[in-house]
Formats: structure tokens, sequence, C-alpha cells
């Protein structure tokens, strides 16, 4: 600490303040303070001078160092940064709250269209950016979408690709992206810009050596040149230096020991292990001191919080009291900004997260960590052709990185959930995304950026996916009619690729506004519903008021199961005008997950306006299948999502189970459908979900009329002809 402070006495940086009022003589920001004594504010300067130096920037810190807040304040009054400075962050909850602090910071209106934001963001189904913005947190998602439609960048003077180790397939592609846009731009293909795009790249851990070998490969092609280094050469880079035309740069965290305590046994009971651990840190250590625990998700959060909340109530009044913060990516915002207040008095705060605490989000207070050792897990499970999200065991790059968050402002303790031959058993580092999901998704955005489908395969990729996992995704795509019978881009992969959808569900809104369904407003309400959390509150917990919301939802129930249900829902909504939360309460619906729906559902509608997907709009003022009949409507409906997810039918077996058509794979309807425990013919879903066995969600029984023209194609393998 020491050393920080006195680097801090020592050097004067002094990022200039930024915008008129500052230079008059304003009243100093009092986050200034803060801000100055960021382990990243004494290399302000040298970071100045390496982007003045090279285009690229590899820049490695502990989390919490500052990357991501201070170093766009730092370039914006750079000569060459006229325009303005994209940052990419894997999470929205990221995106959001970091533009608000830096709003903060920069003594500027909160994001938003208002004159004068000059710090913004961009969300999936939510932008808040305006004419005046000069600094845009975004998802990479959105900032591939943007790339799609300029892929020269000429809006922005730099790219920050923050958080880059978590590796993200989204991360890779931007990675690939920026590193031909960068070679196009040096070896003239394209128009040459006024000041040259600049490229900050991020990380918390370590593995620059791969990152400057990624981008000082240049434009030599070559087969070796896609292998990848991981060497591990941040920890001899202290300070700035020079590689070629790139540039790294190293920021030393603070890092206090962290005394590492493990299981003696391994256990399968890891909440209840948490639950124990947690009283007894809280009765034996001195305040103050926080406790963060990792968990693998929003389910096992609120069961703990849930344990902790009643024990607590049993504690004696001379211990202190208890604050349970939940921290998971789909809380909403006034939530997650309560775990950066300061802890009451005479109280201790227990953080339950995901692995967003890892490192995304720093979490101030922290001494003792309880890590249970998970995380859920993207996989592509080959076997049915699926995702699905899994508890898996963390790498201990991962488990290093939580044991880490104890000892940022003092010396502190990880509590283990696991053994040490269970530790030494984990892998070294997370596999990157891209080698273990579904690729549909990033081809058809590479597609629409350009890219021939040829030249996917020598796509430069930090880590390349597997030819097979490549030859897989492209099916996928012929499948849903994105790519024709004769390997070439069909036009509808480009409306495709400007939904911020999966491509199965932008195929079944394209499909609904073809005039033989005729139905996309129906369509949109449900896709909206699939594309936000669960609008019906999870009961599974509460059995006396499950019956009471079994009850009061019955209205919405369809028989044809879970998206006609959904659709009777919103619409329900939408037609309430009087009271909507007090409607919500009453059906047992969450109020926050329908206004996400209905902001979802204005901008899938804005979207579709727009790319000419609204059939008959001239006399819009027609329901869209007014003169279908409510069977026919149904099956219309079915027909669109049966088109985006042919390869999610399934059969009903005669020993009662349901077999998919085209995987030959055994799925069971999830409890939490609205079909549970029927029987049908055919099943259609559009979730699916791995846990003890293979669930499905959002889950549909259309007849078989409604699936004749999918199924010639699944079973004859009929092709498109488009
Ligand atoms: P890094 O990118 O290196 O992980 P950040 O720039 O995100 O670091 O965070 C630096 C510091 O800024 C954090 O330690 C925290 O104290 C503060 N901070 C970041 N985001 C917020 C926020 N939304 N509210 C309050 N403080 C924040």
């Amino acid at each position: 600490e020491k050393r920080i402070k006195s680097e801090n006495t020592k050097s004067t940086p002094n990022p200039k303040p930024f915008g008129k009022g500052a230079q008059k003589g304003q009243k100093p920001n009092p986050l200034l303070e803060a801000r100055k004594a960021l382990p990243i504010w004494p290399h302000a300067q040298s970071i100045r001078a390496a982007l003045k130096k090279n285009n690229v920037l590899v820049l490695t810190g502990e989390t919490g160092s500052g990357k991501s807040t201070q170093v766009p304040q730092f370039l914006l009054s750079e000569p060459w940064c006229q325009k303005c400075i994209a940052v990419t962050q894997p999470r929205r909850m990221a995106a959001i709250s970091l533009a608000r602090r830096v709003a903060q910071e920069m003594s500027c209106p909160p994001p938003g269209r208002v004159p004068g934001a000059k710090v913004g963001y961009s969300v999936r189904f939510d932008n808040a950016t305006g004419p005046h913005t000069r600094v845009k947190f975004l998802t990479e998602g959105m900032l591939l979408q943007e790339m799609v439609r300029d892929r020269e960048m000429e809006e922005y003077s730099a790219i920050i690709v923050d958080e880059v180790h978590e590796r993200s397939v989204n991360v890779d592609l931007i990675l690939g992206f920026l590193k031909n846009l960068l070679s196009d731009l040096e070896n003239g293909r394209l128009k040459k810009r006024k000041n040259p795009l600049k490229v900050v790249v991020m990380s918390a851990t370590v593995d620059v050596g791969a990152l400057v070998q990624f981008f000082g490969e240049g434009s030599k092609e070559s087969e070796d040149t896609q292998q990848t280094l991981h060497s591990d050469v941040s920890s001899t880079l202290v300070g700035t230096q020079q590689n070629q035309d790139i540039s790294t740069c190293y920021i030393e965290g603070r890092q206090y020991p962290v005394q590492t305590i493990y299981l003696p046994e391994p256990t399968q009971n890891w909440v209840e292990s948490a639950l124990i651990h947690i009283f007894q840190i809280h009765r034996k250590e001195p305040l103050p001191g926080d406790i963060l625990v990792f968990l693998t998700g929003r389910e096992k959060i609120e069961k703990l919080e849930k344990l902790v909340n009643e024990y607590a109530e049993g504690l004696e009044d001379s211990l202190p009291k208890l604050l349970v913060l939940p921290l998971f990516s789909a809380l909403p915002q006034h939530a997650q900004q309560r775990i950066f207040m300061p802890t009451p008095h005479r109280t201790r705060k227990v953080i339950l997260a995901t692995n967003v605490a890892e490192t995304s989000v720093t979490v101030p207070g922290v001494r003792y960590v309880i890590d249970c050792g998970k995380s859920k897990i993207k996989e592509y499970r080959n076997a049915l052709g699926l995702e699905s999200l899994l508890a898996k065991p963390i790498s201990k790059s991962a488990a290093d990185q939580r044991k880490g968050r104890a000892g940022r402002e003092a010396p502190g303790k990880c509590y283990r959930l696991y053994t040490e031959d269970g530790y030494n058993g984990f892998a070294d580092r997370t596999q990157p995304e891209i080698l273990r999901c579904d690729l549909s998704h990033a081809l058809l955005t590479m597609v629409a950026a350009g890219i021939g489908l040829r030249d996917v395969f020598s796509f430069p990729f930090l880590d390349p996916p597997p030819r097979g996992a490549i030859e897989r995704a492209v099916a996928l795509l012929h499948d849903i009619g994105a790519v024709t019978e004769e390997a070439e881009i069909a036009n509808d992969a480009l409306t495709m690729a400007k939904f911020p959808l999966t491509p199965a569900l932008s195929r079944v809104l394209i499909e609904a506004a073809t005039p033989e369904r005729n139905c996309l407003e129906d369509v949109v309400d449900i896709v909206s519903a699939l594309s936000t959390e669960d609008i019906f509150l999870n009961l599974a917990n509460e059995e006396r008021k499950k019956e009471d919301a079994e009850a009061a939802r019955r209205g919405f129930y369809r028989r044809s199961g879970d998206h006609m249900t959904l659709l009777a829902a919103v619409q329900g909504y939408l037609e309430e005008t009087s009271d909507r939360k007090a409607w919500c309460a009453k059906h047992f619906i969450s109020h926050r997950a329908m206004q996400n729906v209905v902001k979802v559902r204005k901008q899938l509608l804005e979207l579709c306006q727009r790319l000419s997907l609204v059939p008959n709009s001239s006399s819009s003022v027609d329901p869209p299948t007014a003169n279908a009949s409510p069977e026919e409507h149904t099956k219309r409906v079915l027909q669109c999502f049966a088109r985006g997810f042919m390869r999610n039918i399934a059969r009903l077996m005669p020993d009662g189970s349901y077999q998919t058509l085209v995987s030959k794979q055994t799925v069971a309807i999830h409890p939490s459908s609205v079909l549970y425990g029927r029987k049908t013919d055919y099943l259609l879903f559009t979730e699916f979900v791995f846990t003890n066995r293979a669930w499905v969600k959002g889950v549909s029984a259309p007849d078989v009329g409604a699936l004749e023209e999918v199924m010639r194609k699944v079973v004859l393998g009929d092709g498109d002809g488009e």
C-alpha cells in the first residue's frame, strides 16, 4: 500500500477534467479522491502515451484496479479522440452500472438521451445514448450488432474491449472483427480515417502473451498463426511496455494475504455448508468484515438467502446484525446498487453472488470469501444438438479470482467448500465459450457482417473452434433457412441477424410475417415473454401459495401449451389499463417481468416495421388473424415456432416418454409447464434445461397438421429451395 501511496503523491498524471465547467474552476467532484486512490491512476499518462504511439494496447490489472471506469476518462481528452469511445461488457448489469458510475465521476447527467449526458449505455432492448454521448458502455452483443451495421466503426475513436478473460463467444468475435478491421485500415483496403482507430483490450488475468501475439500477427494468415500462446508474460511486465506495434500495460492490484481453508471431506450439500460457515464467521470474526459467498445461480442464492434470514432471527442481541444481499445478473438495478452502499453500523453484509462478483463487479468491504467451487457453464450437448447451462466445477484461475476478493482491503480468509484434492483436480483455466457452445448465432453474425460462409474457417479466432462445430452450425442455419441448399447465404439471414434474438426466434418472427401465417403481433408478444425472465412467479417452494396461484392464473392456461398461455397472460396485462401492479399481484405474475415484456415487445415491433416485416402494413388496424378461427390461429402460431425450432419436436413413445425426432433423445416436460403431466402425441419446445435429466420448458402440443410441413423437412430432409 505504501508503494501505491508514494506513487500517488509522486506522479501527477492529472487527467484533464472533462467538460467546460470543470475548466472554469468548478467545485471538484467528491469522487475525484476515490479515483485518485485507484491503482490505475498513476498509470494514466503512460496509458495515453502508449496509445499515442500504437493503435493497440493490451492492459491487464486485477479486478477493482479501475480499468473500466478510468481508462475511458483518461482517453477522452486526447487529440485523436474526437468521436465516441465504446467500452464493451459481457453483462448488461455491468454496462449499466458502469455508465452510471462514470457519469457521476464526470459530473454529468445520468445516462440517457438528455443533452449533456456524455455517458451512455446500450444493452439489449435498452438504449440510453444520445447525440452527446462520448463514452458508451455496451454489451458485447450490441457492439457486434453495430459492427454488422457499420463494419468500419466510423462512429468511434476508440473501442475498449473489457473483461476479455471471460472469453465469451461474442468477445472472441469482436477481437476477430477488430483484427480484420485494423489490418484492412492499415493495408489501405478501407478508406483512411482522419484519426486512426484505437483499440484497448482489457483483462483481469494474464493471457497477455496470447493477445499480443494475436494482434501482432498482422495479416499473415497462415495455419500456424491460428495457434494461441498462453504464456504468462504479464507477471514480468509491470508498467507499460512496447512490443512491435502493440503496447502492453500491467496494473498491479492491491492484494493482501488471504488464508485458504479447505473442507477436510468433500460435500454434496454445499448450500448447508455455506450456511454453517457464514454463522461461524459471524460469531468468531470481528467487524468490519463482510462475507462474499459464491454460488451457482439465482435459485441457490434465494434458497440460502431464506435460510440465512431464518437463522439470523435466532441470533442473540449481543451479536451484530446480518444484512443479506443477493447479487446476480437478472437482479434489478436498484437492488444491485445496494452492494455499493456502506455497511450500516454494527452490521455485517453477506453478499450471495453468482460468478458476476468474480471479475465483473467489485464488492467493497469483503474480508471473507466462501466459494462453493461451482458455476453454471454453458455447454453444447452434442447428442441433443442443444445448449444447456449446467453447474460444473470452476477452474483454478476462477477459484483464485474468487479467493482474491477477500484480500482487497485487508488480509482475509477464503473458505473453499471443497477439498484441496478437489482444487488440484480443477482445470487450470475455464475453456473459452467458443469451444463449447452452439455457433449458429456467431456464424449468423459473421455472415451478416459480410464474411462468406467458406471464409468462416479462416476467420482470426483467438481459439479456433473445431471444424465440426462450425459445420454443425452451418447445418442449423440451413434448417432455419438462413443458408440455402447450395450453401449460399439466404436473404433471410440478413434480416435474422438484425434481431437481438437467437437465430431460431428470429426465424419464428419472419415466419409469422408471411401472408400464410399472418400472426406477427401475437408471435411478437410470445417471443417478448420468452426473451425475459419468467413472467409467472416461481412458487415451487411455497406450497400454499402455489394453489392460490394456480387458481388465479387458470384463466390464462391454454390447452395447446405454454406459448398460447404466455400470449393470454401478456394480452391480459396489456388490456389492464388501471392498475397493472395490482393486476400482477392478483395473478401471481411478476410485474417487473411484465414491464420488461412490454419494453421488449415495443422494440421488436419497431424493428419488425423497420425491416418491413409487417404484412398488410397499410391496414394494420385489423387484428392480424381476424378471419381465422381460434384453432386455426393457434395452429398458425405454433407453425411459426415449429419452423424456427424444428429440432425441438418430440414424439410420444409407447412407454409414455418423449423422444426428439431428429436426435432421438428422451426429454421430459418441466414441472413449470402447463403441460406437465399431460400426454400428447407431439411436443414442441423452445427451451431446454439439463439438470438431473433432460427437461424441456416452453412446451406446446401442436396438432400433427401444424407440424406437417416441418416434419416433411425433418423426416425426408427436404431442402428449402430458397
Ligand atoms: P476494474 O475494471 O479494474 O475491475 P472498475 O473501474 O470497474 O475496476 O472499478 C473501480 C472502483 O470503482 C471499484 O473498486 C469500486 O470501488 C468503484 N465502482 C465501480 N463501479 C461502481 C458503482 N457502480 N458504484 C459505486 N462504485 C463503483
